[in-house]
């Protein structure tokens, strides 16, 4: 026994698979330092400060003791909502285990080994692991200014490229291009690309460039929206694709039976409808974006202007400085697997949640008060 190793078995792409850096859970910090859970604040995940939408809440608390069911698998309560919500279709949408779940079932769908995905060098970090697990070439473009380079990115194509991954607002740096821009970037795609569009905060801008007349005009262009962001859903796990019903139903094929649990249905359906909650959420992180420039502005520090419910700061030594904010109860995000080793990333919080982060860190730096 032990010529074969699991190495020599497994699946080449899973064995050099890297994994994702998810932000700190509050528990683990909480026992790592021995601190109280009750007394940390998490910004690391970009999660809604405010808790999750109250008439999702609601909604899943009444559904609770008929978890004994299996969900619906076609999903079709939360398709013909977001159909009505959209003005599309029921078939033109995929519900997914986050919108992560879904952009990963897109790239199972469509890549083989050789294909090329293009995406932002400082782009969300799971473009590049869903090309690398089914065997494509990760093509990361530099972002000039943390800003997606759209000719650059339009150069980087090849006939070999399948997919692109757009985001706006970018996550981590909350920068956005022109809706203008984007809408005329996805025109000029050639015919063998998917373009997918990731919205994941797009809830935060005042518009963002709408791709339905691009679907329409039978663009291959598919949006990934997430009700973990500004709905506050995070830890049910519930995102979409929307697009062409013929892509939709391709990508489909490659899903669980039941892929999105029974209380994320329900809460995502009642999730839509609480226009108050969403508006309530856009201004108290309009407002904490601007608490927080404020305060990077007093402790001298840099930031990236941002269009989401995050900010990058840039500070020496942000590895240190991770750590040291941890160790007073704060969660932030390092972002040296971005290629920004001197940036730390921070999730809008409450009011108060900014005032004590802002605090620790001005401490920290030696700079308080
Ligand atoms: C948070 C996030 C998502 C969505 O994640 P879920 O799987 O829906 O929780 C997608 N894209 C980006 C860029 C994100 O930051």
């Amino acid at each position: 026994m032990g010529k074969i190793a699991y190495a020599d078995l497994v699946n080449p792409a899973v064995l050099n698979q890297p994994t994702y850096e998810p932000g700190k859970p509050i528990e683990t910090v909480a026992r790592e330092f021995g601190l109280d859970p009750h007394t940390i604040i998490k910004l690391a995940s970009n999660e809604n400060p405010l808790g999750p939408s109250p008439l999702a809440q609601a909604a899943v608390t009444r559904m609770l003791g008929e978890v004994n069911f299996y969900p619906d698998g076609g999903t079709t309560v939360i398709r013909e909502k977001l159909a009505a919500f959209w003005n599309l279709r029921p078939d033109q949408f995929l519900v997914g285990n986050g919108s992560n779940e879904a952009m990963i079932l897109l790239a199972q769908a469509f890549l083989r080994p050789g294909d090329e995905v293009v995406f932002g060098e400082q782009a969300f970090i799971v473009y590049k692991l869903a090309a690398l697990l089914f065997g494509a070439k990760p093509v990361a473009v530099p972002m000039p200014k943390f800003t997606h380079d759209l000719a650059a990115m339009r150069a980087a194509i090849t006939e070999k490229t399948k997919l692109v991954f757009l985001t706006c607002p970018n996550n981590p740096t909350g920068t956005i291009n022109a809706a203008e821009e984007i809408l005329q970037f996805a025109r000029e795609l050639p015919e063998h690309v998917i373009l997918c569009f990731d919205e994941a905060y797009a809830e935060f801008l005042p518009d963002c460039a709408d791709i339905r007349p691009l679907i329409d005009e039978g663009r291959k262009i598919v949006g990934a929206r997430t009700f973990s962001k500004i709905y506050g859903l995070a830890g049910l796990r519930v995102g979409y694709l929307y697009g062409d019903a013929k892509l939709i139903s391709l990508v489909q094929r490659t899903r669980q039976p039941f892929n999105v649990n029974l209380p994320a249905q329900i809460a995502a359906v009642a999730a839509l409808d609480d226009t108050a909650f969403v508006q309530l959420s856009r201004e108290v992180n309009t407002a904490g974006l601007r608490q927080l420039e404020k305060g990077f502005g007093k402790l001298g520090l840099s930031f990236i202007p941002s269009h989401a419910n995050f900010i990058v700061f840039h500070v020496p030594q942000a590895a240190q400085i991770f750590d040291a904010l941890q160790r007073q109860g704060v969660i932030v995000r390092p972002l040296a697997g971005y290629g920004m080793p001197d940036s730390l990333r921070v999730t809008v919080g409450t009011a108060e949640q900014n005032t004590r982060f802002l605090a620790t860190l001005g401490t920290i730096l030696g700079k308080g008060k």
